[in-house]
């Protein structure tokens, strides 16, 4: 069965130096800061005679004295062998099975030591013309295991049994040194996976860490790879890349590598033909807003991110079908028609993230249209707070008049007698939008 570790794999392995074991006394991995639900299944584990460890961004980030996001679990248990110790257990995945052991809402994932599975396979059919593995992973030794990690710094082990950290790579040193090193050929595991890429660039921004020269050189040169990885999992990507606190820095240098052009062609094309600085102020704002979001732990929205990098897409569009003659309300669901059929063959955006979006960026003239009832219909739409969070940043952003968002905050916070009073004088609605929204269209 290929389910247990096979013996005899060391001459497989890219490196046959012996591991550096990190003894209990000389790290600072603390049981008291590990989940009690990642330590019931360490134990549970070993107690039913498997070895047990915890990997990849858990150790890391305790070893750099942060708390860590999740703890993953790896073990020489099979899935089905997990299963049988954990009542709460579902295995999960078609293609390579993982054992997801719940605590009510947490979930410890267990994965067995697998193997890369060009190991295995025959020559021809192991990877595409590019490098990219195809056939997935087959289980394997705790060192193969190890050996098919992507960063150093992500394949440490934290053994249950002696509370030692296990080390086949040089990740120490290269925590201790603030350094990301892929594992192996860097251009060689970029081509089998392009998403590390991504990952580089997200653990550099997360950390304040440096990317290993040879790992940075090709970043620049192999963006394209990312066009083969399918638009669901950048999706996915795309959202941690986004979602973990340094989204600024992180959009920084996907710019910086060549690799955001890849995942947002149309954002990247408007920024970089732009002639104002209002575009990309008004991304570097929405994801300042996210930064603060995150890090003071309130949730976040997919959709706001979105709608905001595919802005000035959307709103260059829109003004092309205007000047087209083009009504307002069908140029912008056209512009966003357009705008999203493109970015979704690059990275997906699920409806249910794609609808708020088209209601914000729908939303955006009618903020100029304040006569009559107009005003007070805008202020009971569902989706009215996302929308206004949005002007307000186009506002700041030198976009839109402040002075159209300083109205919208004021009309909220007055008694509903003085609302009325705002709105007098506003008969004529959209007339003045005309202007302002020309403003800054242009060289001028
Ligand atoms: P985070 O703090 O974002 O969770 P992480 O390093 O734990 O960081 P995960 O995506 O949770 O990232 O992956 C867990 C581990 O699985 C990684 O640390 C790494 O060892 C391994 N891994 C994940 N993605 C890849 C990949 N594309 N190629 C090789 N190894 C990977
Ligand atoms: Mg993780």
């Amino acid at each position: 069965m290929a389910t247990q570790p096979k013996d005899g794999v060391t001459d497989l392995l890219p490196s046959t130096e012996t591991p550096s074991v990190i003894p209990r006394p000389e790290h600072i991995i603390s049981r008291a800061n590990i989940s009690e639900h990642a330590l019931k299944v360490l134990y549970r584990l070993k107690n039913a005679g498997y070895q047990a460890h915890l990997v990849g961004g858990g150790v890391r980030d305790l070893l750099l004295g942060r708390e860590p996001k999740d703890f993953d679990v790896a073990t020489d248990a099979s899935p089905e062998q997990v299963k049988q110790v954990f009542r709460n257990c579902r295995l999960i995945g078609r293609r390579f099975r993982l054992a997801h052991v719940h605590f009510g809402r947490d979930i410890i994932e267990v994965a067995t030591f697998r193997a890369k599975s060009d190991d295995q396979a025959g020559a021809g059919e192991r990877s595409a013309d590019n490098g990219m593995l195809l056939r997935d992973n087959v289980y394997g030794s705790i060192e193969e295991d190890a050996f098919r990690r992507d960063f150093t710094i992500n394949a440490l082990y934290y053994n249950i049994e002696d509370f030692s950290v296990t080390d086949y790579t040089g990740g120490i040193e290269d925590l201790a040194q603030g350094q990301l090193r892929l594992i192996g050929d860097p251009e060689e595991r970029y081509r089998e996976d392009p998403v590390r890429m991504l990952r580089a660039v997200r653990f550099a921004a997360k950390l304040g860490f440096n990317i290993a020269p040879e790992c940075e050189q090709p970043l620049t040169r192999l963006g394209p790879l990312l066009q083969g990885v399918p638009a669901a999992r950048l999706f996915e990507e795309v959202l941690k890349l986004f979602m973990a606190g340094s989204a600024v820095q992180t959009f920084e240098k996907l710019r910086h590598y060549n690799l955001f052009e890849h995942l947002f062609p149309a954002t990247e094309e408007a920024l970089a033909h732009e002639d104002h600085a209002f575009p990309i102020t008004f991304v570097l704002r929405a994801l300042e807003n996210t930064d603060r979001r995150v890090q003071a732990d309130k949730p976040v929205t997919p959709a706001f991110l979105y709608a905001a990098v595919l802005w000035e897409p959307v709103r260059l569009r829109q003004l092309e079908l205007l000047d087209a003659g083009v009504p307002e309300t069908p140029a912008m669901d056209q512009a966003a028609t357009s705008v999203l059929t493109r970015q979704v063959q690059h990275v997906a955006i699920p409806k249910r993230f794609t609808l708020p979006m088209r209601e914000i960026w729908g939303l955006q003239h009618r903020f100029a249209q304040r006569g009559g009832q107009r005003a007070f219909r805008l202020l009971t739409h569902p989706r009215f707070r996302a929308a206004y969070d949005f002007l307000l940043l186009r506002a700041e952003s030198g976009e839109e008049e402040l002075e159209l968002a300083e109205w919208w905050t004021r009309f909220q916070e007055v008694k509903p007698e003085e609302r009325a009073e705002m709105v007098q004088g506003f008969g004529g609605a959209g007339r003045r939008r005309r202007r302002s929204r020309r403003r800054n269209t242009g060289p001028e």
